[in-house]
């Protein structure tokens, strides 16, 4: 019986190998298919942030020909202004910041940045111009320091402390054995989500970005957390054109212009006390949200009562 099994298992290994290689092979065609769908024109200028206004016109989008994610989508974010975009899972909101980033092109519409088709100008000018701060920060197994000056390479200590100062982290590294030297990532010391995401917010002061795009956490922190992180989100936000991708509605109450996606349509649009007055879409999301809210928080007091 061991004799047959052997080489099965055997069999069972090769597979999974050469399973995992094509895996890898697809993914690294997928990633050249990217590359060349997104390459920069022949003598592409580079990206002239004057004012700082985001465009959308009409831009539709799939990520193969026979799915279309956006279905004509228009928006404009006015220099320093704050566009919420909310809407159900799927709908397509973390795809507008992906064109906008450029890491994919629209099918047709125009994405562009002070005037400029982003597909017009360099990829490298228009990634410099806009600061992420990801749902899921990723840390590189490399100090603190590194992981913040990562948004600068080059940044003194003191622009680094400074950074991390306003994102509301330095004190945390303050405390570590290394202070601002601890290894962090996968083989250094495990940083909590909230500390991940104050260290993004750290990176992306330094980097100093004209254009913000805020990719709000969908699992929920802690109320004081979140409610720091916030608060250093608002202050980071502030002067800059910001988008805010927002997977729960905490963030949104202050923008300019909430925009709510649907099935890669705009279903609504306006500011939060116009939208709740409308007493569509948007607030019935905010009526299920905040009922959501206030059992979580009932349940936590009637936890801390026992
Ligand atoms: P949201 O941020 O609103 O949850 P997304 O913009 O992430 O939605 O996704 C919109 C749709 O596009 C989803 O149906 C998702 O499955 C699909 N999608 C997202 N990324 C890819 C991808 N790289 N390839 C194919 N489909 C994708």
């Amino acid at each position: 019986m061991i004799q047959l099994f052997q080489p099965l298992n055997i069999l069972g290994f090769a597979y999974r190998e050469i399973k995992q290689g094509l895996t890898d092979m697809e993914a690294m065609f997928r990633l050249m298919r990217e590359e060349r769908e997104v390459a920069d024109k022949p003598g592409a200028p580079a990206l002239a942030v004057t004012q700082g206004e985001i465009r959308f016109e009409d831009v539709r989008f799939g990520y193969r020909p026979d799915r279309q994610i956006l279905k004509g989508v228009s928006f404009t974010v006015p220099p320093g202004r704050t566009l919420a975009i909310v809407g159900p899972t799927g709908a397509g909101k973390s795809t507008i910041s992906r064109l906008l980033f450029r890491f994919y092109d629209a099918t047709s519409g125009r994405v562009a940045i002070d005037g400029q088709d982003v597909r017009d100008v360099t990829q490298d000018s228009v990634r410099h111009a806009i600061g992420v701060v990801p749902q899921d920060t990723v840390l590189f197994n490399d100090t603190i320091r590194y992981n913040i000056a990562y948004g600068r390479p080059g940044a003194t200590q003191e622009e680094v402390e400074n950074a991390a100062r306003l994102a509301q982290v330095h004190d945390f590294v303050l405390r570590l054995p290394d202070g601002y030297d601890t290894k962090v990532g996968e083989r250094g010391l495990k940083l909590s989500g909230g500390e991940k995401q104050r260290v993004a917010i750290a990176r992306t002061l330094l980097k100093d970005p004209r254009l913000l795009i805020l990719d709000e956490a969908t699992s929920a922190l802690d109320t004081r957390t979140e409610q720091d992180i916030q608060a250093a989100l608002r202050d980071a936000a502030r002067g800059r054109t910001t988008l805010v991708i927002a997977h729960r509605l905490s963030t949104v109450v202050d923008a300019d212009e909430i925009l709510v996606l649907q099935d890669g349509h705009v279903a609504e649009r306006g500011s939060h006390a116009q939208l709740i007055a409308a007493d569509g879409l948007y607030a019935a999301m905010w009526r299920r949200q905040s009922e959501a809210v206030a059992a979580a928080e009932a349940a936590a007091a009637a936890q801390a009562a026992a």
